[in-house]
């Protein structure tokens, strides 16, 4: 067994050996209101992205944790209450980042169990390959601290320690995964009634995914084109009605704030078969200007949030701006996204524009926003398809 960091003492405080908890709780989902107007103003488009950098495709093994030393701090807009890149069951009454004393850089986590049923566990959730050995670690600070992965397809054993003394330990664990495993959730906790524990320097080491697809239309000869819609933040009465009554598949790029703020609506317009909800990051910023673990946490924290509200992970990525480099395509490879898509005409807004030569073509990708425009955008858009002899078609099945 790959538990090298195990410590010799066998038992653990509790009778039970199985360091799963009893009482997950989850952290309550915030969002807020002052985003809306903040964002409105950022959401336009100057002009098409050019193709972007060709993708690599090496499988060197790198650490595929988000966030992993906690270095990254949390987006002012982004509120929710969990640290980035990590979901902590007691929320940020618990869990915290310090700069008092991190193992290295500028910070690390604390946790201090704020009941007697609460061992402090924060998660994240981690793409895998199938079939594919992966070694987790993180260094340690407190009494009864464990580190572990679920949903690997496998049993795991967690690696944990009796107590590190006052110092840093790392723990150490490997899994396989298993045949069908396309992500796994690594977890570390404290145990109950045992007071704060500290982590920092968390790696999940495997090979890199693949990196993403970045395309700006979808490679089809059906007469199909593809309607997809950004933002959030305006939600109408017309447009939810236009989009039942001429059962459009849509697909949707909203931010978590405003996913959060109407769930409902979301789901009614993505209602038509073929319509899914996809990844547009959480704060909207030009993701090019980011190094990629930053990027990670943009992506890895939507996916999470729509996972969460919408029952479904996004598959595709719609990069703000549709600014994006070769990280984004990693960046997003790691959060479990296979297409980094942008788009080759923009309806948005009163605007009619096709980015090329001639008419709507099949496979193009129609943008449009949340906007209170958006039910004559839409009726614009459609009568372009109709008069080109297209229909719009769900983007999901034909990307994946
Ligand atoms: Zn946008």
């Amino acid at each position: 067994m790959p538990t090298s960091s195990r410590p010799s003492t066998s038992s653990g405080p509790s009778t039970t050996s199985d360091p799963a908890a009893p009482a997950r709780r989850r952290a309550p989902v915030r969002f807020s209101a002052l985003a809306a107007g903040a964002l409105l103003a950022v959401c336009g488009l100057a002009a098409p992205a050019s193709a972007g950098p060709a993708p690599t495709a090496t499988a060197s093994v790198v650490n595929l944790a988000t966030n992993p030393g906690f270095e990254i701090p949390a987006s002012s807009l982004a509120d929710w209450g969990s640290i980035p890149g990590w979901r902590c069951t007691g929320g940020p009454t618990e869990a915290t980042v310090t700069a008092t004393a991190p193992h290295s850089g500028g910070s690390a986590l604390v946790v201090t169990p704020a009941s007697d049923d609460s061992n402090g566990e924060c998660a994240q959730t981690v793409s895998v390959r199938p079939d594919t050995t992966y070694t987790a670690s993180a260094w340690v600070r407190g009494t009864y601290v464990y580190l572990g992965a679920t949903g690997t397809g496998r049993d795991v054993a967690p690696a944990w320690t009796a107590s590190t003394d006052g110092g840093w330990q790392q723990l150490t664990t490997r899994f396989t995964t298993g045949p069908d495993a396309r992500t796994v959730r690594l977890y570390v906790h404290g145990w109950y009634q045992q007071g704060p524990f500290a982590v920092d320097d968390v790696r999940v080491d495997g090979p890199a995914p693949t990196p993403a697809t970045g395309a700006g239309s979808v490679p089809t000869g059906d007469r199909v084109v593809f309607l997809t819609v950004d933002d959030g933040w305006q939600r109408t009465p017309e447009a939810e009605r236009f989009i039942a009554d001429h059962r459009l598949p849509i697909t949707a790029f909203p931010l978590p704030m405003p996913a959060a703020a109407d769930p409902g609506f979301f789901r009614r317009v993505t209602a038509v078969p073929g319509s899914s909800v996809q990844d547009h990051s959480v704060s909207h910023q030009d993701l090019s200007r980011l190094p990629l673990a930053e990027q990670q946490v943009e992506i890895c924290d939507a996916r999470d949030s729509l996972t969460r509200l919408f029952g479904a992970a996004p598959t595709v990525f719609r990069p703000p701006y549709f600014a994006w480099n070769a990280d984004t395509l990693q960046a997003a490879a790691n959060c479990g996204i296979r297409t980094v898509l942008t788009a080759n005409a923009d309806f948005s807004w009163g605007a009619s524009n096709v980015w090329h030569e001639g008419t709507l073509s099949p496979g193009d990708v129609v943008l449009l926003h949340w906007t209170d425009t958006l039910a004559a955008d839409l009726q614009r858009a459609l009568s372009a398809a109709e008069a080109a002899g297209l229909q719009p078609a769900g983007l999901a099945s034909y990307l994946h």
